[in-house]
């Protein structure tokens, strides 16, 4: 098996490298930056989104798993303490895989210009009111003046979107989960207000007049929108492949938030 790790940087995630590799290697398992069939990550959710926007261009080739050297997180099945237990699973057992579908953004229907996101899709504004004018296919659905719109996924779910007070969408339930952030509300400025889960078939795309000090976040990157007009988010070709272990309880995991 070729592979590669994906590490935190932190004393306790590189420790848990150094006895992940050097099981690995002697195992006879070949180490494989450039082209690996896995990724094992080993820090927290943070670290696997950095790992899938570094292998953005392979995912068809490559599979993630991931150690937790925190809590335990949404996209690692193992907490640090069961290390052995994962090194075992790795060499002894057929994992089932999960694919989690990517946002797409295109930034002024140039596909040139084209980001992708495991958990959301945002454009903030942090220094003055923006104006966003937001359409759902053909229609447009509203116009919103605030600090912003998250365009989250299912896996998305449970990290930006729900701080924004956006629901949790339990595993298998797609959608494109759109949250205003932090908008006006009086007699002259209205908008749906609520979060709502839009059909994953749509395409919602987000223009503005002026997107000065405006920033596309999408996942943990960001680019500054000055000078660009506007934004099509729909979810994408690109799929991230999860390899699982042993059999793990959406549930459960969600019980961790609270
Ligand atoms: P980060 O420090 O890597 O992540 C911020 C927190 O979000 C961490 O605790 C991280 O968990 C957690 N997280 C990431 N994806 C998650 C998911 N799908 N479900 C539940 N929790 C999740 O920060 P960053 O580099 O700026 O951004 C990466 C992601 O973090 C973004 O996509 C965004 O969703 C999320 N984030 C959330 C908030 C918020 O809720 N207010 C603020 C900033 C960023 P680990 O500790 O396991 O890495
Ligand atoms: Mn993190």
């Amino acid at each position: 098996m070729k592979y590669t790790c994906f590490v935190k940087d932190d004393k306790l995630s590189h420790q848990c490298y150094q006895a992940i590799a050097t099981f690995l290697n002697a195992y006879g398992w070949q180490h494989d930056e450039a082209h690996p069939q896995l990724v094992i990550t080993i820090g927290g959710d943070g670290t696997v989104l950095a790992a899938i926007h570094q292998y953005l261009n392979q995912l068809n080739n490559v599979a993630f798993v991931g150690i937790h050297t925190g809590s335990l997180g949404f996209f690692n099945d193992y907490r640090v303490e069961e290390i052995k237990d994962f090194i075992q699973d790795l060499i002894t057992k057929k994992p089932q895989i999960e694919a989690k579908q990517m946002l797409k953004a295109v930034i002024d229907n140039d596909e040139r210009q084209t980001v992708y996101a495991l958990n959301e899709v945002r454009v903030e504004n942090n220094l003055k009111t923006q104006i966003l004018q937001v359409n759902i296919d053909n229609v447009v659905f509203e116009v919103l003046r605030g600090s912003g719109v998250c365009l989250s996924t299912q896996a998305g779910s449970t990290a930006y979107n729900r701080s924004l007070g956006g629901a949790v969408l339990d595993e298998q339930v797609w959608g494109i989960q759109m949250s205003e952030i932090v908008t006006i509300h009086n007699s002259r400025f209205h908008s749906l207000g609520s979060p709502m889960v839009i059909n994953p078939r749509r395409t919602v795309t987000i223009v503005a007049q002026d997107f000065n000090y405006s920033v596309l976040c999408y996942d943990h990157k960001f680019f500054q929108l000055q000078g660009r007009k506007q934004i099509s988010c729909q979810l994408s070709e690109k799929v991230a492949y999860f390899a699982h272990y042993k059999d793990t309880d959406y549930l459960k995991r969600i019980q961790t938030l609270f």
